[in-house]
Parts: C-alpha cells; structure tokens; sequence
C-alpha cells in the first residue's frame, strides 16, 4: 500500500495568530555553577531565586566615582550553585516537554561562556543527566505505550510526515531488516555505559493529559553549527580512518509554511529513550572526531538537537491510526547548546581558527542583534525587518521567535572573578532578550472523534474479557438442541432433526446479527450526534472562550494606556505641586514685602504728622511774631506822625514868626536866598523813626500801610520856601510832559514779586520814584515822606493826587540844579526819567536832597536813630 503523505496540520488548522494575541515574553534563566575551586575569586552573587548581584572583582577598572560597581540582574528565575539537574529540569524543561506532547514547539538554548557550564547543563555530566536526556525521559514515559508502530510514521525531505498503515510498516521493517547493513535500531539492545548513567534517570517525570486516542512517534535529529555551516551528525557516512571524508554542509530551506528546516538533515525514529540518546551519542562521537580531524575548536560550534514529534488519531474504533495524513500533528522541541560568547581574543585563536571563531561570534551577534530589533518593535510599535537571514542559527530559529512556540534560555555563568567582564556582557543580553515577546503556541484542535476509542477498542479485542459470556448468553437464547444419540444404525430421524435445529439456529442467529447491526448502526448515530453535539458544544465555548480572551486582552491593553495616562497625569500634578508651592512662597514674600512697605507708610505719616504739628506751631509763633512786630510798628508810625505834628508845629510856629515879623525889615531881598538863610538858621524838625526792612517789604506788598496815606497828605500851603520857588522855576523854565507821570518811591523792596520786576526797580540806594503803568502807588517809604515834605516845605511846587503821595514833576534838571554840587556830579549820570512802558528811572537825587533837606532842618534836635540814617548823606555839602 502506498504511503498517505501529511503535511504540517497545525498551520491548517489554524490560522497564525488567529486564536489570540495573546504573547509570553522569552523565559531568561541564570544558572551559575559552583566554582571549580574553593579558593577562586567570585564576583557572583545569588541575592534571591530571581537575582543575581555581580561585583567587580580585584584589580577590575573601577567604576568613575572610584566604587566598586555592583550591579544585579534579574531573571524569571536564578539557579544557585547547588542546583540538581531534576530541579532545573522541571522548571525550565518539562513544560516545554509538556508543550511539545500537546502538539506545540518549544526551543531552549543555553548561553554563556565557554566553561560556564552549557554542555553540563543541556547534556548533562557522568552521573548527571542534563536536560535533554530527562526531557526524552519524559517523553517517552508519556507515550511509551501509545506509540505507533515503527515506520507508521515516515519523515520526508519536505519537512513534514508521511503515514502509512501498520502492515506496510511491517513490511518496511522487514524488508530493512533483510538488507545486509540494517539501518533499523534495536530498542532491545544494551545501553552504552559510556552513557549509560547519564540516562538512569531515577525521577519517573511524565505529561499530564497525554491524548490517548492518538498515536506517537517520536524522531530526532543532530546537527552543528559551525563557521555558519550546517553539518549533520548523524548522517551515516562510510568512514575511512586513512583519507576522511569532509563533512558535507546542509542548507536550509522553507516548508509550505515558511517554516525553516535543514535539507536533507537525518532524522531518526526512536522508540525509547535509550535509543534516542544513543543516536544522539553516535552524534556527539562524531561531532569530537571531525573536531580533532579538523582542527577545530568544540566549544565554538552550536549543536542543535530536536525533537520531533508526530501525533495522529486513531480511527473511529480506536483500532489502527487514521489514515489522513491532514489529521497528523507535529510538534518540536529544538535544545540547543550554544557556542561560548567570550570575545575571538579570549581564546586565543589563530589564523584560519579566528577567521571561524570570528564567523561564529558573528552568528552569536546577530542573535543579540535580533533579540534587540525585536524587542524594539515590540515595545515601541515599530516594524523594523529582524536580521534572521544573516546567520544560520537566526534563520533556523526564525519561526520560534516569529509565534511558533515557546523560548526559554538559560544563562550559565562561572562565578570566577575571570570571567568577570564576560558575564557582565552575557547578563546584559539576558536582560534585553526577557524583554522580548514571543506569541503564545495555538492550541491543538481537536480531531473530532470520539475520545477513549483507543480503551474501548482494547475493551472490545482485548484476550480476556466479556465476549465467552456474551457467547454463553446469546447460547442460552437460542432453543435447546435436540438428542443427537444415534443408538440405531437406521435412525434416520435424529439427523435430520439435528439439522433442522441447527438450521433454525442459523437462521435465528442471522436475524439476531441482523438486528444486532441494526441496533449497533443505531447507536452508532445516536453516539455520532452525540460526538457532533459535544464538538459544536466545545466549538462554541472555544469561540466563547476566543471572544472572553480577545475581550481580556483588549481591558489589559486599556488598563495599560490607563496606568499610562495615570502616570501621566501624576506627573502633571506633581510639577502643578511644585508651582504652587513656588507661587506661595512668592505670595508670602510679597506680603512681607507689603506689611514692610505699609510700615514705612505709617512711619512717614506719623513722621509727616509730627513735622506739621511742628510747621502749625512755627506758623503760630510766627504769625504772634508779627502780630507784635505789628505792633511795635504801629507805635513807631504812630510816633513819626507824633514827630510829624511836632515838625508841623514848629513849621507854623516859623510861620507864624515870619508872620509876625515886621515886613519891612528886608524887603528886596530875593527871597530864595533869604529862604535858604533862614532855612539854616531854622530849626529841624525831629526826624521819624527808621524802619526795619521788613515792614518796609510789607509796604511793598500793598499791605497794612495802605490805609494811611493820609498821614503823609500835605496841603499846598505847607511847604518850604526855597524849594517851592526852585520847583516854580523849573516849571516855567521846561515844558511839563505831555502825559502826567505818577512817581511813586518805592523803598528797599528785598522781597518783591516776580510779576513786578519789570515795572519797578527795587534798589538799595534810595530812590525818589518809578514811573508806573497808569497806577497810582502808595509811598512805601520813609524817603518817600521825606521827599513830599521837604518839596512842599520848599514852595509848594508838589502836588499831591488823590489819596496817595505822588508828586508830579515836569523837570528835574531844575530840582538838581538846588541840590548840592557835589551831589549831582556824583549823581547825574543816573537820573533816567521813567519811560510809560515801564522801564525805570532813578529819582535818588531828589530823595536825597530831600533828606538831605529834611536833616538841614532837623539839626541836631534828630534821635540818635535819625542822626546815624542821616549821616552819609551829611557829608553831601
Ligand atoms: P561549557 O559547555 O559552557 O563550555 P561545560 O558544561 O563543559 O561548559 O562545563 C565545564 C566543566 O564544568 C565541566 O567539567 C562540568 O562538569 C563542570 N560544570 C559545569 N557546570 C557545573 C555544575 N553546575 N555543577 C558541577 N559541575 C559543573
Ligand atoms: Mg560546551
């Protein structure tokens, strides 16, 4: 019969990535052997089951700060110096092996240094099986008995399995086995001791669940690795031990699903794990013959290992496996035993050797470089292509990293201070390859059938069992036989009754079969509805499931855009916190600032306050002040009037001497010199009271004095005689000015204001008057007085205006003329009329001259106050 091929069914089934999103990140594992001597330096140390702290060791570049660096990894789980091979096993490895039992792949590799203890790990030491002889342990323990006939299952080049019945599975074993150099391997024949205790694994290990309606066979294959050539290591070669033969190179290749595969790679099919591990011993025995052959370095090829899987149900009465091929599943578990990571320098390659050592650290860094472009993907979103294509090893484990199984590694290190730098670089790619993940394997779907049909069906066949008593009961149903004694040589009766009975038997029997099948294909409907309802019902709660997953997974990705927003918005209230802090601390500021400020504000009001209390009362003392001043100078005007009525007196009494004098005394005498003799003789009247400069700038302001122009109002008639008659002369002798100027004396004005400069000359000197615009102003002055007196004493040529003291004049060459010569020599060259615009004119000459006539007449009669104002102008002749 010609074998039923099968292709891969998983990819199928299933659709990739169809099931779930579902991922797990790669299992990372340290396992730090124990030191070789108890004396070596360690720089490992194992903090708890899932870290590991390094410490720089003696001698080692210090960190900048000058400590010893310590930093510590993390791991999914750390695996002390005293761990047994079974503990590691159970944790990294069976659930791979249970994985792969149920039809999914599953890689494991150990990674570290050379020395670290990869090889004692993955294969194990004498005495000490590593975990691929536990993990063929536990395979074998969970399928032993349901496997398949050897050759059932049949490995093609194609990467996928072909089936075939057990008859021609027979045959093929036969015919193998007829064939002078049998290829077939003996499950039967005795273990190597060279390997022997490796494999005598005490612990029984087996998977949970194991589908027993199925049937198995387990295939493996060994390959390297090496200077990225792919050798196969249990391809069977004729060996010639004078001229070897060199290894032959595989190439890889991509099955219907893109699955990567080494063409034309060796698999064996083993049915124990003796058989497994001694294939793969064979393998290894030749892997250290081409090494020593060629001269190549063990430790820095990678050995890959597998472990295939091929898993089909059995038919519908569970007695022989079904024969479509579409129905096989294979699943498989790749270990691989890494090259050591240590830089080419480390182990001190030479020529050829480091240009292959060079090519195999080249494959370990394109491992790291796709652990990390994958990672980056993952964790930011981004689709850069992963390198696989540029090593062999990448590209072979291309589908593991891509969702099709499980990852897990294990890293080994040597706590040795040596190795110091080597597995800072080696926890440094364990720490990025745990933060890549790998798509969760699909489940296995479920043929169809009926489950237990492997149980029945032994129920059913098996030697001992139901089926005599069946007989027996199906025997007494039938009616009894008749007697079959034939006593008489002519009976002719018992046969024939014999025979009919027998007949009826048949005949019932026939409708008892008949009926039996009815029934039997009744139940078998009934049993197929029943199958269809449990697979619609399970098809439904696996889409149910499907849904409640997708559902999980859409409220962890939120739950995780939540945290994020979460952290987010911490941060947010964090700086927020920061600002109005800073903001308070301005506010408190400022109010100090401010209470300081008002402060200082009350301070300069109270400051304020006090300084016009002080000015309040200053004005008040001063305003007393001149209240007394006042006073005082209302006293002395009031004396200088006394003075004046005194002078006045004394001016009458004269008058009334003259009068009464006898006429005729002197008659032709003209009577200016006779006025000037008697003006000598005469006495004078006593003069008024200086006044202080401040009453006088009160007089100026137009104040006070205003009201007492009478006081200085002469009659016409009061005058003196010489000067009436000089002031008569000058009126006849010069025309009077068109316009009549009103002379006012303003007298020692210190303090005058602004407005007024231009129409009034304020002088120290004494002056007669100023010419005003059009305005009468009040004589300010003692000299003004003194003029006005002394002109209406001399003829009466004066007039006076209205209420104040102006006096007209028409020409005051004439009144210099009367004035001592030496007087107006001294004085002529300021005699400036005042203009009507305003510009000003110096009338000193007359006010002296009349003070000075003023003091003629005085005599010596003057207070001394008098005499001392009067004095410079005495010496004027
Ligand atoms: P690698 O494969 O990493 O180069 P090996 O596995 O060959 O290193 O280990 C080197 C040596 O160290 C071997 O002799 C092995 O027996 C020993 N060894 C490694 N790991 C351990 C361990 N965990 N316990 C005891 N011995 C170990
Ligand atoms: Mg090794």
């Amino acid at each position: 019969m010609k074998p039923a091929r099968a292709k891969t069914p998983r990819k199928l089934l299933v659709k990739k990535g169809s099931q779930t999103n579902l991922k797990d990140p790669v299992g990372v594992y340290c396992r730090v052997r124990p030191l070789s001597f108890s004396d070596q330096e360690c720089c490992i140390e194992v903090i708890n089951n899932t870290t590991v702290q390094l410490h720089t060791p003696e001698g080692y570049r210090l960190n900048r700060s000058g400590d010893y660096k310590e930093t510590q990894y993390s791991f999914k789980q750390v695996f002390g110096t005293h761990t047994t091979q079974k503990e590691l096993f159970d944790v990294v490895a069976s659930p791979l092996v249970d994985d792969l039992i149920h039809g999914k792949n599953g890689l494991l590799f150990t990674y570290g240094v050379t020395g670290s203890g990869k090889t004692h790990t993955m294969i194990g030491s004498p005495g000490e099986g590593g975990l691929l002889p536990r993990c063929l342990n536990m395979i074998f323990n969970s399928i032993g008995s349901f496997q398949a006939k050897r050759y059932v299952f049949k490995s093609n080049d194609r990467n996928s399995m072909d089936i075939q019945c057990e008859v021609d599975a027979l045959l093929e074993r036969q015919k193998r086995e007829a064939a002078p150099n049998p290829k077939t391997p003996s499950s039967k024949r005795q273990v190597d001791p060279e390997f022997a205790d490796m494999i005598n694994i005490q612990e029984f290990c087996k998977a949970e669940e194991v589908d027993e309606d199925s049937v198995y066979g387990a295939f493996v294959s060994y390959f390297e690795i090496y200077n990225n050539y792919v050798y196969d290591l249990l391809e069977e070669a004729p060996f010639d031990p004078i001229k070897p033969k060199l290894p032959q190179s595989k190439m890889l290749r991509e099955d219907k699903n893109h699955n990567v595969y080494v063409a034309g790679c060796t698999e064996v099919e083993v049915k124990s794990t003796e058989e497994a591990f001694e294939v793969f011993w064979r393998g290894q025995k030749r892997r250290r013959i081409a090494n020593t052959h060629l001269n190549r370095e063990s430790s820095r090829s990678h050995s890959v290992f597998n472990i295939k899987l091929a898993q089909a149900p059995l038919d519908a009465d569970g007695d022989n496996v079904l024969q479509e091929k579409e129905q096989i599943t294979i699943s498989q578990l790749s270990l691989v035993d890494l090259a050591g990571s240590e830089r080419t320098n480390r182990t001190k390659a030479e020529g050829n050797r480091l240009r292959e050592a060079g090519n195999i650290n080249q494959s370990l860094m394109t491992l790291r470089t796709c652990i990390e472009v994958l990672r980056e993907n993952q964790m930011y979103g981004t689709n850069k292509m992963v390198p696989y294509r540029d090593s062999k090893l990448t590209h072979l484990f291309k589908n593991y990293f891509d969702g099709e199984g499980k990852v897990r590694m294990i890293v080994c290190v040597n706590p040795k201070a040596e190795d110091y730098e080597e597995s800072l670089q080696v926890m440094r790619f364990a720490e990025v390859t745990q933060e890549v993940e790998v798509a969760r394997p699909v489940e296995k779907v479920i043929c169809g059938l009926t489950p237990g049909r492997r149980y029945r069906n032994q129920a059913r066949g098996g030697p001992t069992g139901d089926e005599p008593l069946v007989t027996e009961v199906v025997l007494q149903s039938f009616p009894p036989l008749p007697s079959c004694e034939i006593l008489d040589v002519n009976d002719e009766q018992t046969l024939p009754r014999l025979i009919e009975a027998l007949e009826n038997r048949y005949h019932l029997r026939q409708i008892m079969i008949e009926e039996f099948n009815k029934q039997s294909n009744t139940f078998k409907a009934l049993l197929q509805e029943f199958d269809n309802a449990i697979l619609n019902k399970e098809n439904y709660t696996q889409g149910k499931l499907n849904e409640k997953e997708k559902l999980i997974s859409g409220q962890k990705l939120e739950i995780e855009r939540l945290e994020k927003k979460n952290k987010t918005l911490e941060y947010k209230i964090e700086i927020l916190e920061k600002t109005t802090t800073i903001y308070e601390e301005d506010k408190r500021n400022l109010q100090q600032e401010l209470e300081t400020q008002n402060q200082k504000l009350q301070r300069q009001f109270s400051d304020k306050r006090r300084l016009e209390a002080r000015l309040q009362g200053m004005v008040t003392e001063t305003s007393m002040k001149w209240q007394k001043e006042c006073e005082r100078r209302v006293a002395a005007t009031q004396l200088e009037m006394q003075n004046k009525l005194w002078v006045k007196d004394e001016k009458l009494k004269q008058l009334k001497a003259i009068v009464t004098e006898p006429k005729a005394e002197k008659p032709d005498r003209p009577s200016r010199e006779r006025d000037r003799e008697k003006a000598a003789q005469r006495s004078v009247s006593p003069a008024p009271m200086p006044l202080s400069s401040n009453y006088l700038a009160q007089i100026s302001n137009g104040q006070q004095l205003m009201s007492q122009p009478q006081l200085h109002r002469r009659s016409n008639s009061c005058s003196s005689i010489s000067v009436a008659s000089c002031v008569s002369e000058w009126e006849q002798k010069i025309p009077p000015y068109s316009t009549p100027v009103t002379v006012t004396s303003i007298a020692r004005r210190r303090q005058q204001e602004p407005g007024q400069s231009k129409t009034c000359v304020v002088s120290d000197r004494r002056r007669g008057m100023c010419w005003t615009e059009g305005r009468e102003v009040v004589p300010a002055s003692r000299s003004e007085v003194q003029v006005e007196e002394d002109q209406c004493c001399r003829g009466d040529v004066f007039k006076t205006r209205g209420g104040g003291q102006s006096v007209q004049f028409t020409d005051i060459e004439t009144l210099k003329q009367e004035l001592p010569n030496g007087s107006r020599k001294r004085r002529s060259a300021t005699m400036v009329p005042a203009q009507p615009d305003g510009t000003e004119s110096e009338w000193t000459d007359v006010e002296t001259r009349c003070s000075v006539a003023v003091e003629m007449r005085a005599g010596s009669q003057l207070g001394p106050g008098y005499q001392h104002h009067a004095q410079p102008k005495r010496k004027k002749p």
